[in-house]
């Protein structure tokens, strides 16, 4: 199995630390809205990474934190006048429904920022007593990136760069002007009025960004571990500085292979809350299944760039039914499929079958090319809808079912058809039984209440309108 590695930029084959496991750490959400589809992303592209190394029988230890304490998140509590954990915790939960609807195994761990900070005390304190780290008068903890030799590793940027770069604007803002180089990064600083704090031995204060991560990835996985992940944008500084912090304090490597996805751009333009170009995974839930966005993100390898167009959303729907209609037909032939034993043709047709699994597996093992991997599943599609029917025999179809659900697991493609309704669908229907209502064709509103609720939606008539509920 090969992995494209920033930190060589190379594919390289994948060796585990410990045979059999793999300990993979993935950067999560900030959490201070719903997530959007570029945060998508790096969640579908990863957890397929998970899913094939199940498949090929590892066991995977998957953590993945959300980062509830940030200046977005105090910046969101402030508008609303709630405190952070209001606004944390409400952004967890819907997170969590998302990841549901794309089907995203749940994490071995989703560790909180805000609940490992005593780990993070720590870290920097070693940080400071190792001579990487060091107090500014105002009780701001520095790394000292001059401390560490290979800063600049993962991202090939060189220390001289840096600095120039630096020269070009004032260190003065922000109280920077105490760092003893501009290149270094804050560990912990401190609190401003009306923001949460923790007591340390340099201040009451709150972390920066970067150290959670390092903590977390050792608390939970090891010095060392196998991959750690995320989106492009964070190779710098944010796992440059992950480096810095973790290999300075526990003096062994981080992470053997380092992933990054690229971006999500939407109409060519790179999709972020500040263009506030975005969509939220919620938004496109109200109009699609979001087996249809993992489908579409899956379309692309995930180190290009994917473009989010309403063409190529509409084509993964129709892909999506494509491969549900061929498990319908499926379950329809094993119903009728007659209990005998193979004919010729069907056992070499079982050796085709054998292809398509094989130029699956080439695809995935080639740095994960969920792009060949879907063409695999969908050339298995078209043969399984033309050597599978009522008259075959039933271990035939069973192995051809099997191999399809099996492949799907893999992409996190749920080849069941699940009879639940889009939100939109059933407002559509609301609407139409209200209007049926007002007409005072009384028989009709009740046929589509009763339509409704045959779909297991319940309908509540109340003072302030119709409500509704799934069953
Ligand atoms: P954030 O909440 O901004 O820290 O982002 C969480 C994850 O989403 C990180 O791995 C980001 O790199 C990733 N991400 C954010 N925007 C995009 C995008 N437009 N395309 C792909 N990945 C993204
Ligand atoms: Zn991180």
């Amino acid at each position: 199995m090969k992995i494209f590695n920033t930190l060589t930029r190379t594919k390289e084959e994948f060796k585990p630390i410990h045979e059999g496991e793999v300990r993979m750490y993935v950067c999560g959400p900030t959490v201070y809205n719903f997530i959007h589809i570029g945060n998508a992303r790096p969640m579908i592209v990863f957890d397929t990474v998970r899913r094939y190394f199940e498949y090929k029988g590892y066991k995977v230890n998957y953590v993945s934190n959300f980062t509830d304490v940030d200046d977005k998140i105090i910046k969101a509590a402030n508008e609303e006048g709630v405190d952070t954990d209001t606004i944390s915790k409400r952004y967890i939960a819907e997170c969590r429904k998302d990841m549901e609807g794309m089907n995203i195994e749940p994490a071995t761990r989703n560790p909180l920022a805000t609940e490992e900070i005593s780990g993070m005390i720590e870290m920097i304190q070693s940080l400071i007593d190792g001579g990487h780290a060091y107090v500014a008068k105002d009780g701001t903890v520095y790394f000292r990136v001059k401390s560490d030799p290979e800063y600049g590793k993962l991202s090939h940027k060189n220390m001289d760069d840096l600095e120039s770069a630096f020269t070009e604007r004032t260190l003065k803002v922000s109280g920077e002007d105490q760092k003893e180089d501009p290149n270094d990064f804050v560990l912990w600083k401190p609190m401003k009025p009306g923001e949460p704090y923790w007591d340390s031995p340099w201040c009451k204060g709150r972390p920066g960004w970067h150290i959670e991560c390092s903590v977390m990835a050792k608390r939970y996985l090891g010095a060392t571990i196998d991959i750690h992940a995320g989106g492009e944008d964070l190779i710098f500084p944010h796992h440059e500085n992950e480096i810095a912090q973790s290999e300075s304090a526990n003096g062994v490597p981080f992470a053997h292979y380092w992933m990054h996805n690229a971006f999500l751009n939407i109409n060519g333009v790179k999709m972020s809350k500040s263009l506030g170009n975005f969509r939220t995974v919620r938004q496109i839930s109200e109009k699609y299944d979001l087996q249809v966005l993992r489908l579409f993100m899956l379309s692309a390898q995930y180190r290009s760039p994917l473009n989010f167009t309403p063409e190529l959303m509409e084509a993964a729907k129709t892909s999506l039914l494509r491969i549900r209609t061929a498990a319908e037909a499926q379950e329809e032939a094993l119903k009728k499929a007659e209990d005998r034993p193979l004919t010729e043709e069907e056992q070499k047709n079982l050796e085709q079958l054998k292809g398509y699994v094989a130029k699956f597996e080439a695809a995935m093992d080639d740095d994960f090319n969920t792009a060949d991997a879907v063409s695999a599943v969908f050339e298995l599609v078209r043969f399984s809808n033309s050597t599978v029917s009522g008259s075959s025999a039933k271990a035939y179809v069973r192995q051809v079912k099997d191999t399809m659900d099996k492949l799907c697991g893999v992409l996190g493609i749920i080849t069941e058809v699940k009879e639940e309704m889009l939100d939109a669908d059933i407002e559509k229907m609301i609407a139409d039984r209200q209007a049926a209502r007002k007409a005072k064709n009384y028989a009709l509103a009740d046929q589509i209440r009763n339509d409704l609720q045959a779909k297991g939606i319940i309908l509540e008539d109340t003072k302030d309108g119709v409500k509704w509920r799934r069953a």
